[in-house]
């Protein structure tokens, strides 16, 4: 079985990171909720009320809305149709204000921790809304906003939100979504069905959060707000391509964030193969982009395997193939704790 992403101690990232990037989403109220909430930076036990919520949260959905009008997979909803008037000029701000009051938060503040049948160990806040008209903030969040992490969540949270929303709004059958990397943006790209390109979100902002915002060779702690942000690295090196014909170098299995010292300092990767110990770290990933549903479970699926049987011989596969073809392994000479 694999590793699963919330381990037994779980860091309050973790705890976010499951419910932004693995729960099954029937509408993208959670991510808009979680954004409404980096976005205010509330204090530990601050009631945070349904009012001071519902500007950056129905701006988020508003936002959204502009790039794709499918943010659920049921047929109507009266919340998200004064978004879509407020979109269109015939709602003001305040009137947008009163009405996610009235319908924005039904469902959402009571699923935001619950990942597929049950709750995560760590809550962001308490639900207060028959007491004090809002929800109460706890020191989790807190220690989540002032941690090492706190500047990639809003990007992974952002990019998650994309993928879904493009998903839904691709509407073909699951098996047939497909999401692919050009490198040259290093960004995500899904094909309508008017064969027409349609981007998604950045490379780096929806896989960081896969691998906990850190290094995956080396687990540095990187930011995606930097200056230096993380390199978008091929796990087998590039130049495989030629020689590589119908394997995907460029498909999202074989893509992780690396530093820049493992990627090309001076004991960097470069054309170098992983070695095993990463090749397993690189199957634990994979499996925890497949437990993340739409769009990313069915792209890795097609690439790699329908069963994790499958999936690691696949890997194993082109690990025998890569070092017959390049020869040399790598590991990073200094390395932290892995944290999968
Ligand atoms: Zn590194």
């Amino acid at each position: 079985m694999a590793q699963p992403f919330i381990s037994t101690h779980p860091s309050v990232e973790d705890c976010w990171r499951g419910i932004i990037l693995f729960g099954r989403n029937v509408a993208s109220y959670k991510f808009a909720l979680g954004q409404a909430l980096l976005d205010l930076r509330p204090a530990p036990g601050q009631l945070v009320t349904l009012q001071d919520l519902a500007t950056p949260y129905a701006a988020h959905i508003c936002a959204h809305l502009r790039t794709a009008d499918k943010q659920g997979t049921f047929a109507k909803s009266s919340f998200l149709e004064a978004c879509r008037r407020a979109n269109a000029g015939e709602l003001a701000p305040s009137q947008l204000a009163d009405q996610t009051v009235q319908l924005g938060f039904n469902n959402v503040i009571d699923a935001f921790h619950v990942i597929g049948q049950s709750e995560i160990p760590q809550r962001f806040f308490v639900d207060e809304r028959k007491s004090g008209s809002g929800i109460r903030v706890t020191e989790a969040f807190s220690t989540l906003l002032t941690g090492g992490q706190g500047g990639n969540l809003p990007r992974e949270t952002d990019a998650r939100w994309r993928l879904v929303e493009t998903a839904w709004e691709l509407g073909v059958s699951p098996a047939l979504l497909a999401v692919s990397h050009d490198p040259a943006t290093e960004s995500l790209f899904v094909v309508d069905s008017t064969k027409r390109r349609k981007p998604i979100t950045g490379a780096r902002d929806a896989l960081s959060g896969y691998q906990k915002g850190q290094c995956f060779y080396c687990f540095d702690t990187f930011s995606l707000i930097n200056t230096e942000p993380p390199d978008v690295d091929h796990f087998f090196p590039h130049t495989l391509k030629e020689v590589w014909t119908g394997t995907m170098v460029d498909g999202i299995w074989n893509l992780v964030l690396a530093c820049r010292r493992c990627n090309r300092g001076t004991s960097g990767k470069f054309a170098r193969v992983p070695s095993i110990k990463l090749l397993e770290r690189l199957s634990t990933r994979n499996e925890f982009l497949i437990s993340s549903h739409h769009p990313l479970r069915e792209t890795l699926i097609a690439q790699t395997g329908s069963s994790e049987n499958e999936r690691r011989s696949f890997l194993n596969a082109r690990h025998i193939w890569a070092i017959s073809t390049l020869i040399h392994e790598w590991e990073p000479s200094e390395a932290a704790v892995p944290l999968f």
